[in-house]
């Protein structure tokens, strides 16, 4: 169950619009609890890439003057049992009323972490209300805006420290993440015709199940073997491979398969977690292969890069260097990425590279918490501050991992349409350095908060 926060206030101070706007879309799954419940709404909230219920003690609207106290006592304290914070919402344009008094003095007895939200606060109209909100002794107040959606960075912040470590065991995603890692890599190995692909598959396999050599007849499909690999250390781990153009070779027209191969290598990247693109060493880096290696990391897929033939490689040493050195230049999203001398035909260095395929998964699915993330932020931003074009400064204010494979990333700030691409290529680096996300490609959006 993800964490709980509740929204406690009077009527009328936007309880009800504050919840909306945390439940967005996901309207649909609000839920009208019946009996004790009965005045309370829950909702899956996410502000920010922070997930959590929100529960909204509303419909006290009828209550007459001299129950409402006591009932709304009542519900909030029931509501606080299961609450793991509590967003104590007052109107800063009505400012502070006897009832806003008596609710803080139930919630300062409270043991759930109450942030004090002063809400309406867009305009002038709300300051006097914001001053007197620092006399009910619960902190510091949130100034936000619920029906404009103003202060939600503020209130992300407010929430963070007490929403993130819940989120860390309580992430139902992480759980699936695990599960995935569990199941069967999905490697695709793909390349130019004769670059050695079927040779490479019969060789983890172990057996001539798929055909070699100049006779080899076309196929249409791609096919999935599922196959299990034999670590090092005994451990058995499945993998399902995907063949696509292996049988192709034979076709008449040469350029027609050169075609054929990035189409091929299109569909088994749809399927694939990890794409092998296998290098001939004989021919070295080609355009087709880069061509290749570009549109895998675009379809957002971990990328290796195997150089096969090495039993009849010349001049190793500097054909890998030149073939790194081209790598480098010509892809534009990666840095590094793996690579490995192998033979299909001995076996050399296929283990290292299926080991290499599993760890590059890992990465690629990575989650980190958004307070390890923050900490990253806060020590990328001192090192190397964003800089200020037109004398104008750009305020980076925070970021969140919004999803996994492959690991995308939401930072929140102002003036983000002046922020250069080198510096977001900057950020990027610096994510896959710090926090050993390795060669995956990384997605950084943009946004800024209204
Ligand atoms: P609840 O009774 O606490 O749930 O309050 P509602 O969400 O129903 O809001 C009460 C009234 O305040 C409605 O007319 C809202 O449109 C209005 N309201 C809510 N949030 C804001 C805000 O941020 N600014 C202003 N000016 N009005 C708001
Ligand atoms: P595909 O078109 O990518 O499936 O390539 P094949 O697996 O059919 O291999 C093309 C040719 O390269 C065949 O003649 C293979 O025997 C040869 N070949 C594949 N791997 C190796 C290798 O590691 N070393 C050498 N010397 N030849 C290889």
């Amino acid at each position: 169950m993800p964490p709980e926060v509740i929204i406690i206030g009077r009527p009328n101070v936007g309880k009800s619009t504050l919840f909306n706007r945390l439940v967005g879309k996901r309207l649909a799954l609000v839920d009208d609890q019946p009996g004790v419940t009965r005045d309370r709404r829950f909702g899956d909230a996410e502000l920010l890439g922070l997930k959590f219920q929100i529960v909204d003690t509303a419909g006290w609207e009828d209550e007459d003057a001299e129950t409402l106290p006591g009932r709304m006592r009542q519900q909030t304290e029931a509501a606080l049992r299961t609450a793991h914070v509590a967003l104590f919402v007052m109107d800063a344009r009505a400012g502070l009323t006897p009832l806003d008094e008596e609710i803080s003095r139930w919630l300062r007895g409270s043991p759930v972490p109450v942030i004090l939200v002063a809400n309406k606060a867009e305009g002038r109209a709300g300051e006097g209300g914001l001053l007197e909100a620092y006399s009910l002794g619960l902190g510091d107040p949130v100034a936000i805006s619920a029906e404009h959606g103003e202060g939600m960075a503020d209130l992300f912040e407010a929430l963070l420290p007490h929403l993130d470590p819940l989120q860390e065991d309580e992430n139902d995603e992480e759980f699936d993440e695990e599960a995935l890692l569990q199941g069967p890599l999905k490697l695709a190995i793909v390349g130019r015709p004769n670059a050695g692909k079927s040779t490479l598959i019969n060789k983890l396999l172990g057996q001539d199940r798929l055909l070699t050599g100049p006779e080899a007849g076309i196929t249409r499909d791609s096919i999935a073997i599922d196959w299990e690999w034999t670590a090092r250390n005994g451990e058995v781990r499945p993998v399902r491979l995907i063949d696509t153009a292996g049988m192709r070779k034979k076709a008449q027209v040469i350029e027609k398969l050169e075609k054929l191969s990035v189409a091929d290598a299109r569909h088994a990247i749809d399927f694939a977690e990890v794409v092998v693109l296998l290098l001939d060493a004989t021919r070295g880096l080609e355009h087709q292969d880069l061509k290749i290696a570009s549109m895998v990391l675009e379809e957002g897929r971990a990328l290796m890069i195997a150089i096969n033939k090495w039993d009849v490689a010349e001049e190793a040493s500097s054909l890998f260097q030149g073939i790194r050195a081209a790598l480098d230049d010509g892809l534009a999203q990666v840095r590094g990425v793996p690579m490995f001398a192998v033979s299909a035909r001995t076996g050399k260095g296929l283990d290292d590279m299926i080991k290499a395929a599993f760890d590059l998964r890992e990465a690629w699915s990575r989650r980190v918490t958004t307070s390890a993330l923050n900490r990253w932020f806060d020590d990328a931003l001192a090192a190397n501050p964003p800089p200020a074009p037109g004398g104008k400064r750009i305020k980076l204010r925070y970021i969140t991992q919004a999803k996994t494979r492959p690991p995308g990333f939401v930072l929140f700030g102002t003036r983000l349409d002046m922020l250069p691409e080198s510096y977001k290529r900057y950020l990027i680096n610096s994510i896959r350095r710090e926090l050993s996300f390795e060669a995956v490609p990384i997605r950084l959006t943009l946004r800024s908060p209204k």
